[in-house]
């Protein structure tokens, strides 16, 4: 061990240490806010009880003790050579335990290293207007517009460049990494977006519409009940088209709920910080949603990002903004992880928030609805319920996810798994590639008992995967079929 004099604190003596001990983990470096482990060596002052990298310490001695940069400051910053006690200008935060900030003492203008180099101008999706950068947020009673708290008086946050709007977000919440692209676009012409190639359908005639990914003309129909023969799915979210109108193909089966063919083709998405492009043909003929966690074989919103891989089915990306479907009594805030009341403690995951609320099942003439734990518990309190499909006994006992379909006139449960099987998006007939294989999804003929060629268990859900060139080898699921050999 060394000891060395610091040149923070010139009396203090600073304890070298490394290279970094796995233990260290936990030990945070003043300087740069990371882990201790990141780096090879560093050193603790005992009279101060900080740790700082070594490589920091002479980063920060030999060329960032100060900054000029005119476009944040017109002088010259200093770095305070002590932890912080001052609240940031651009961002009101005071992180006490760190030492990173900056001040021009004439101005009194004190800042954090990083927030030096904040961007001026950014696009978030999650807002309709460009947001600009600025060291004062008038004093007023609404708070941050995605966290909700209140800003510290006189201190910088970002605020929407449309003056009628009072959107307006702390500067540590715009730059989140999960919420921003990384780029300012001060300076840069705002994106124009052509609303001729956004929409994805066309009205022709007032009765007749195209959609782009079709090439015949489409017509609004109803679904009237009485009509059993015509079982028409959507081919954007791939659920059956059950109830109220649609848009449907007179020459072929192709048919489209109203709210799916009314999907643009690029969207922002205000839980992704790039923008999406919508794709009616994928090469491995299905995906998996980023979201739901789904596979679907619809339509799909890529992210236009290079290297991003996020990817949105139809019927996640079409949940309207308070969700009021029904479920809850009162309407549903969306998150990044389903939906909130913001009223009492309801929430939906986010598997549940793209489940179908109503369901036609053979078992009942009413559609069935879809119970959330709550009522379902009350539900079977009153009356013994039994799956209709499966004929298991159905005995909420705790919240784990068993949620179900019924119809509260005629006392009819079926297991929402049950019901729409394991992959709702998924449709019979259609071809995937998968893990080199090619395979046909086939529906489950109720009389056949398949053997998984993975797993070597009954197929149990209401789909097969059948390997296309060996129809006698079938897979129970998705996932048996990425891990057979
Ligand atoms: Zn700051
Ligand atoms: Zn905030
Ligand atoms: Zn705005
Ligand atoms: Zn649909
Ligand atoms: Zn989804
Ligand atoms: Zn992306
Ligand atoms: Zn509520
Ligand atoms: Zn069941």
């Amino acid at each position: 061990m060394e000891n060395l004099s610091t040149t923070f604190y010139p009396k203090h003596v600073l304890e070298e240490y490394g290279p970094v001990h796995p233990n260290d983990g936990a030990k945070i470096c003043i300087i740069c806010e990371t882990c201790i482990s990141s780096r090879p060596n560093y050193f603790y002052c005992r009279v101060c009880d900080f740790f700082f990298h070594k490589e920091c310490h002479t980063t920060l001695m030999e060329s960032n003790l100060t900054i000029d940069r005119p476009r944040t400051h017109e002088h010259k910053l200093t770095f305070i050579r002590k932890t912080n006690s001052f609240n940031c200008d651009a961002c009101g935060e005071v992180r006490s335990k760190k030492m990173n900030m900056y001040a021009c003492l004439p101005c009194k203008f004190f800042i954090h290293r990083n927030c030096i180099y904040l961007p001026k101008v950014i696009k978030l999706t999650c807002h309709l207007h460009r947001l600009f950068h600025t060291y004062h947020v008038p004093d007023c009673n609404t708070g941050c517009s995605l966290c909700f708290a209140s800003f510290v008086s006189g201190c910088g946050g970002y605020m929407c460049i449309n003056k009628t709007c009072d959107y307006k977000l702390h500067s540590y919440c715009a730059t989140h990494e999960l919420i921003w692209d990384g780029r300012d676009v001060e300076g840069e012409p705002e994106e124009t977006s052509n609303s001729e190639d956004v929409t994805s359908l066309k009205d022709v005639d007032g009765n007749t519409f195209r959609h782009f990914s079709h090439h015949h003309d489409l017509l609004r129909f109803c679904v009237d009940g009485e009509d059993e023969g015509d079982e028409r799915i959507c081919q954007a979210c791939i659920l059956p088209i059950d109830f109220d109108s649609f848009l449907g193909c007179k020459e072929c089966d192709f048919a489209l709920h109203d709210t799916c063919a009314s999907l643009p083709r690029k969207m922002e998405y205000q839980f992704h910080r790039h923008p999406l492009a919508l794709e009616v043909d994928i090469e491995e003929g299905f995906f998996s949603c980023s979201k739901c966690k789904r596979e679907s074989c619809g339509f799909m919103y890529r992210c236009c990002q290079e290297e991003c891989e996020f990817k949105m089915d139809a019927k996640c990306a079409s949940l309207a903004d308070p969700l009021d479907n029904g479920i809850h009594e009162h309407p549903l805030t969306l998150t990044n992880y389903g939906a909130n009341c913001n009223k009492c403690r309801f929430y939906l995951g986010s598997k549940q928030v793209s489940q179908p609320v109503l369901v036609k099942c053979n078992y009942d003439i009413h559609p069935l609805t879809l119970c959330l734990f709550e009522s379902t518990y009350l539900w079977s309190h009153a009356c013994p319920l039994r799956c209709e499909i499966c004929e298991i006994r159905i005995k909420p006992k705790y919240r784990d996810y068993q949620d179900i379909y019924g119809c509260f006139d005629c006392n009819t449960v079926v297991h929402v798994e049950c019901a729409i099987g394991k992959y709702p998006f998924l449709k019979p007939g259609h071809t995937i590639k998968l893990n080199g294989f090619e395979i046909q999804i086939a529906s489950k003929n109720s009389l056949s008992r398949p053997i998984c060629h993975a797993c070597h268990s009954t197929c149990q859900d209401k789909l097969v995967f059948k390997n296309k060139k060996n129809v006698t080898i079938s897979f129970c699921s998705i996932n048996c079929v990425t891990t057979s050999s």
